[in-house]
């Protein structure tokens, strides 16, 4: 056991003993920060290894116990209500779940993806419109400024957000541009020191929620995607409005908005990147993305099957507990095989990214099977619990209707299956 082993370990005791689940403590004590983000990973990375560090462990006890304690009461009230979790989102906020991955000296928690997979899994057995704020902050906000903004617009607004003072906002698909991301029909027309941008983004989640939103438009039409730029916007700029909340089937807590912007004048301080670089900034940004969905489906699969497990080890019929008849035996060996299998894919598609290799196919096949099975498995859970299942107090109806937005956002399983195919097919 190596000095860092040992010091970790008396950390996870004492965060155990005073029951706390604050992820700071262990980037920013000790001078651990960028620990694994930036030396050597924790474990050997030369060999095939299926075992978590006691730091992934600590992590994962974190996003447990926190979805348990602060997101499991009110769930279903909050799912009724359309009520967005901001108190919640909050303390996620300053326990560093926002801003994950991002180097501390950014404000963030200076995780790796492994770390944010993990947690993404726990939040999301119970409460994934909690959880889709923390995905879309980390893997598309924080991860696109950290790579791809430059020091001054990284000081002004990747610090708050990593810090989880305020969260964003990604700006990409519009009323007819959705899979289709090339289509954008919202214009930044170049007007020297501004931008001046005008059009409308569909289904933006933390759309009225969010300080910072990085918003996606056409700069040059003739260039095509070469064409589109990314910039930085927030919601004081005159010109920008909110417009109305979608009423959805899932997921329903989370804030979704369409934008609408009319002669916005975005400064070119604003713009990310070079000009011409904003398509490849959302396709970039989106492959991270992608992790983080498929580790929030992987964890609405999970909630169901523990949920159904506990189940059918009460539920009583025919004389003897459910789980006795072979029926509901083969359903549960179905749910664990394909969650372990979905669990493993979103773990390879992290560590390719901490490992600096190549992730993309490795991120759409977490995401396209991770949503699959989420969605088979969650109808199967409600299936286990009988008419129990179909009412809300169960749990399973709503994670149900939670599974189906994991194969429609940040592309959709066909999408998926197109990236797929393009990246054997090369
Ligand atoms: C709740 C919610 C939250 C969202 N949050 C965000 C957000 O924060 N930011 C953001 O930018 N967007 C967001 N979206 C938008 C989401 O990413 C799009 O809805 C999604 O990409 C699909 O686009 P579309 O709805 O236009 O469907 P379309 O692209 O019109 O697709 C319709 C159908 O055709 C299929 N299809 C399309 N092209 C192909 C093809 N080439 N091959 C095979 N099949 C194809 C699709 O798979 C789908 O089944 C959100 C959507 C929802 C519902």
């Amino acid at each position: 056991m190596n000095i860092y082993s040992a010091l970790i370990s008396i950390l996870i005791l004492l965060n155990s003993y005073f029951k706390t689940y604050d992820l700071k403590p262990f980037s920013h004590i000790l001078g651990l920060e960028g620990f694994i983000k930036t030396k050597k990973p924790y474990f050997c990375a030369n060999m095939m290894h299926f075992e978590l560090s006691e730091e992934h462990l600590a992590v994962q006890q974190a996003a447990r116990d926190f979805a348990q304690t602060e997101l499991l009461p009110g769930v279903i009230e909050r799912d009724n209500k359309q009520e967005f979790p901001a108190e919640q989102i909050k303390k996620l906020g300053e326990l560093g779940f926002l801003g994950m991955m991002v180097d501390p000296k950014y404000g963030g928690s200076g995780m790796d993806t492994i770390s944010y997979v993990l947690a993404m899994e726990e939040l999301s057995k119970v409460d994934a419109s909690a959880s889709v704020v923390v995905s879309v902050n980390n893997s598309l906000v924080c991860w696109g400024l950290e790579n791809f903004a430059n020091e001054e617009q990284k000081q002004k607004y990747l610090v708050p957000l990593a810090k989880g003072l305020v969260h964003g906002a990604f700006c990409l698909s519009e009323p007819e541009a959705g899979s289709d991301a090339t289509s954008q029909r919202t214009t930044a027309v170049d007007m020297g020191d501004y931008y001046l941008v005008n059009g409308t983004k569909n289904w933006i989640t933390n759309g009225n929620t969010a300080s910072t939103y990085l918003v996606i438009a056409q700069t040059n039409v003739e260039a095509g995607h070469r064409g589109i730029n990314a910039f930085i916007m927030t919601r004081d700029m005159e010109g920008f409005v909110v417009g109305k909340k979608e009423d959805k089937m899932g997921i329903r807590g989370s804030d979704t908005h369409s934008l609408m912007f009319t002669d916005v004048k975005v400064p070119k301080a604003n713009r990310i990147g070079e000009d011409g670089f904003g398509f490849k900034f959302a396709m970039k940004t989106l492959t991270g993305g992608r992790i983080g969905i498929a580790s929030q489906a992987l964890g609405i699969a999970s909630g169901a099957y523990e949920l159904s497990l506990k189940y059918a080890k009460e539920r009583k019929a025919f004389g003897t507990e459910i789980m006795n008849h072979q029926a509901i035996q083969f359903k549960l060996a179905d749910m664990a095989t394909d969650i372990e299998a979905a669990r493993m894919l979103c773990l390879k598609a992290a560590w390719l990214k901490d490992q600096h290799l190549d992730y993309g196919r490795a991120s759409s096949m977490a995401k396209l099977f991770s949503s699959e099975v989420a969605m088979k498995h969650t109808v199967e859970a409600v299936q286990i619990h009988g008419g129990y299942g179909y009412v809300k107090e169960y749990h399973v109806e709503r994670l149900m209707r939670d599974a189906k937005i994991t194969q429609i956002y940040e592309g959709t399983s066909e999408v998926q299956r197109v990236v797929i195919s393009r990246d054997i097919l090369k």
